[in-house]
Parts: C-alpha cells; structure tokens; sequence
C-alpha cells in the first residue's frame, strides 16, 4: 500500500485530471496495485545519474531503459517512471515522468528478488524495450519529472516513517511480553534494571519517532514546507526502529536469535527503512543542505 501511495502522489500532484481520471479513479473503486519506477541499476541515491531514455516521435515517445528494485513492479498495473528527454539537461529540466501500464508491448518485469526482510514485498527489475507511450501519459509536462519524483517523498517519508515506528512498537510489545515471562536468578528478567533501562529506551524513542512523523504530517496538511521535518522523520524513525528491533532481539536472549520466536523478522524488516525512500545517509544530506542552503 505504502509503494501505492509513492507511485500515486506524483500523479495527483502533478497529472491532468484525464490522466487522473483513468489510472487513478479505479483504484478508488476496487484493488489495483501500481509502482514508482525511478531506481536503475546505476542510479540510486544518485537519481540524476539515471539512464534510461524516452525519445518523443510525433504523439508518442519511445522508452528504454532499465529499472532495479522496483516495489510492487510483479502486481502493478501501471508504473510511474522517469526518463530523460533531454540527456543534456538532465535533473534541470531535462526529466520527463510518464505512467506506463504494465502490459504495453516491450515492458518486461524480471524474477521477484529474495530479500533480507519485508519479504512479502514484491521487488523487482523492469527493463523497457522500445516502450511507446502516448504523449497525454506525461505526468505534468515535458521536463518535471525530476521536480515531481521528488516532491512525492515529502508526503510519503511521513508514511514510511510511520511503518516504522509499527515495527518498532510490535518488538517492544513482543519484548516487554518477553520480559515479564522470562526469568533468571530467579526473577522476570524486566526486574533486571539493564533490561527495564533497555525497553523504556525503546519506550522513549517510539514516541519521539512518532511524534517526528506527526509533525511532518500536520505541516504538510497546513500546506507547510516539510521537506526537513520529512526527513528528520524518515531518519530518526528508520535507525531508531534498527536499533529498538536489534534491542528486542538482546531481550530474548538466544530464543531472539531464532526464527521460531517473532523478533528476529522484524530486525530484519527493520534495515529496509534505512534504505528505500532515500537512505539514512541520504536524510542528513537532506537537512544539511534545507539548513545550510535553503534556511540561508
Ligand atoms: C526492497 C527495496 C525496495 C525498493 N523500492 C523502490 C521502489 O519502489 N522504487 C524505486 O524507484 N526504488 C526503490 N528502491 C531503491 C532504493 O530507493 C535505493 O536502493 C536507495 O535509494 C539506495 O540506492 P542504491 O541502492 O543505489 O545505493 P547507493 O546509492 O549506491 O548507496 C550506497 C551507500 O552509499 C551511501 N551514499 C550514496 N551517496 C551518498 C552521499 N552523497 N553521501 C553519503 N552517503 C552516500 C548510501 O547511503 C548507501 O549507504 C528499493 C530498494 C530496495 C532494497
């Protein structure tokens, strides 16, 4: 649902109401999956340095190219995807975003990959073989793509932020459960104050972390720029849910370390947060630069 909502949020900011009409409308009526089609094999972090190209030809344009991690790409009925238009300009105009449906002729969605964690997701490369897109399934006009690629993230860090602080409140759950039935030298382990210091860490930071996420949320409703605030949520929510899923794991003692028991799969569904969206790398380089650049 979450990968929904990124592929759909630049549509809704940016696509003519007939665009919106047609790929939008029916997943209000039934279910449909769709997917943002951005990172390629040799374009992560590094989105400008993305690859694949769309050529327009009269009313059409013909894409090709190659995507790599792709949520959903297995169940989606349409891709948001970007291309360059202009190998020159690049990110300063030289980006176009399309939607693709899945099943136009020379889109070609590769093996579901075998993930770390979050395994029922669907991830998976894309390659586009002289794809013919008709010019009304522009997103916006020629060039925004790179603009509207971006501007998405700053409703869906908040989302993405908020999953995480779920999977880090389930491992508190499931460790402070643990604590009260668990024990040695002869009392529940949570009487043990390095186990109780450790949960009201987790305790602690939860709410922080949601507490990040609604402030994020409340200012984009208000119609605020939050892009810095997204961030701090997305950066805060990802490492915090790492280390209170890792903390949980120490509280289960070897029973965490294994997979009979539920705390192990949410330390491993954890890692993703501080990667997809934007790394936890790429969140700092964010608020330097709304600090340093954009606050100046
Ligand atoms: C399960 C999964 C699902 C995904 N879903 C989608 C999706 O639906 N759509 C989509 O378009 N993409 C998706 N992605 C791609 C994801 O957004 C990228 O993997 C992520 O942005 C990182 O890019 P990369 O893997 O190329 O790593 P790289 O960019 O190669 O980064 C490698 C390391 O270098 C660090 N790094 C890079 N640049 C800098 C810098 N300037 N300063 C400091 N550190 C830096 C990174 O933080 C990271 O630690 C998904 C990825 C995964 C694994």
């Amino acid at each position: 649902m979450e990968a929904n909502g990124l592929a759909q949020q630049p549509v809704i900011l940016g696509a003519t109401d007939a665009l919106k009409k047609k790929y939008l409308e029916p997943m209000t009526e039934e279910l449909q999956m769709c997917a943002y089609a951005v990172t390629e094999p040799g374009a992560g972090s590094d989105v400008q340095a993305l690859s694949t190209t769309a050529v327009r030809k009269g009313d059409k344009y013909v894409i090709n190219g190659n995507k790599m991690w792709i949520t959903n790409a297995g169940v989606a009925k349409w891709f948001f995807v970007v291309a360059l238009t202009d190998t020159e300009k690049r990110a300063r105009g030289g980006m176009t975003a399309f939607i693709v449906d899945a099943d136009w002729p020379g889109v070609t969605v590769h093996k579901k990959e075998q993930n770390l964690g979050q395994r029922a997701s669907d991830t998976r490369a894309i390659t586009f073989e002289d794809v013919e897109v008709p010019a009304e399934n522009v997103v916006g006009v020629e060039g925004d793509g790179w603009k509207l690629a971006m501007a998405a993230f700053d409703y869906t860090r908040p989302a993405v932020a908020s999953g995480a602080v779920g999977v880090a409140r389930a491992a508190m759950e499931y460790a402070m459960q643990y604590a009260m039935e668990r024990k040695a030298f002869g009392k529940p382990i949570f009487s043990h104050q390095a186990i109780s210091f450790m949960i009201a860490e987790m305790a602690m930071n939860i709410d922080a972390g949601r507490l990040l996420c609604w402030q994020a949320g409340e200012m984009k409703d208000r119609g605020v720029r939050n892009t810095m605030q997204s961030s701090f949520a997305k950066a805060f929510c990802a490492d915090m849910c790492m280390k209170v899923c890792t903390d949980a794991v120490q509280v289960f003692g070897g029973y965490g370390y294994n997979c009979e028991y539920p705390v192990e799969k949410l330390m491993r569904d954890a890692k993703i947060f501080q990667i997809y969206e934007g790394t936890s790398q790429i969140q700092r380089l964010i608020i330097g630069r709304e600090l340093f650049v954009r606050g100046r």
